[in-house]
């Protein structure tokens, strides 16, 4: 098969940019420095993030589909840059929590920290115009996003994804609070993890102290956001060898 070959800017996100490639079913995906928290009120550059935030994306998509949890993620190029599956994006994005934080606890009378047994799954219209709203059951059928059956599927693959990065993150010591996923469908209408695990995605607590090691440190300015996602990514390469190149 023929090299690798980047093309045009397919889309620019607010952490990421998508350029297509010479290759079909392959986009190229760059991680940016770029900060941006509060529906993107907030922003900074944040020199090495985007280093820092593709190396462990990359870590751990490869973790998790050695535990069985497929995903977008083909391989590494460039450093800051890798291959993934082409996909159309499902404009929903999924949190799931562990332990009570960010929004939840300014939402409802949660105490921070506690815990949440089954993790609590909720379901965002993904649209920055409209400050990506909570769904409803009833407003997800309205939008007609999800056949039914996908509905199911992906709430199972992100209970997935919720059990294998619990017991990734413990073996580093690391309290996995809660996370968003995105998902996008193939050609054959699949569904697919997609988008991006990181520090910008994930809450994450050291385990011995619960310091905040995510984009928290960002939004709350706490400052040191740079060095913790160093010191998360110091402990996702204890996980395995380095991310597999893509050709
Ligand atoms: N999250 C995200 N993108 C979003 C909204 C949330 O990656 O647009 C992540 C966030 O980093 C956290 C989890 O989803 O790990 C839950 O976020 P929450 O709803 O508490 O929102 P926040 O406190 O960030 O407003």
């Amino acid at each position: 098969m023929k090299e690798l070959e980047i093309g045009d800017l397919l889309h620019e996100g607010k952490a990421k940019k998508v350029f297509h490639t010479n290759h079909k079913a392959v986009v190229a995906v760059q991680f940016k420095d770029d900060a941006t928290a509060f529906n993107a009120q907030k922003k900074a550059q944040l020199a090495g993030k985007g280093l820092l935030n593709w190396e462990i994306s990359a870590r751990l998509f490869e973790a998790l589909e050695n535990r069985g949890v497929a995903s977008h993620y083909l391989g590494c190029l460039e450093p800051g840059w890798m291959a993934v599956q082409a996909l159309k994006i499902v404009p929903l994005e999924v949190v799931l929590r562990n332990l009570a934080a960010g929004s939840l606890c300014k939402q409802l009378p949660i105490a921070p920290g506690s815990s949440l047994q089954p993790a609590l799954l909720d379901l965002f219209y993904k649209d920055d115009a409209l400050g990506d709203p909570l769904l409803t059951e009833a407003r997800l059928k309205l939008l007609a996003l999800l056949e039914p059956a996908e509905r199911v599927q992906l709430e199972a693959i992100s209970r997935d994804v919720n059990r294998v990065l619990q017991q990734i993150f413990v073996e580093i010591n690391i309290t996995l609070v809660d996370f968003k996923l995105e998902f996008g469908r193939c050609d054959a209408g699949k569904l697919l993890l997609a988008d991006e695990i990181s520090p910008d995605t994930c809450r994450l607590w050291n385990q011995s102290d619960q310091r905040v090691l995510d984009k928290d440190r960002f939004r709350k300015d706490l400052g040191g956001v740079v060095e913790a996602y160093g010191e998360v990514l110091k402990r996702v390469q204890g996980l395995g060898p380095t991310p597999r190149q893509y050709r």
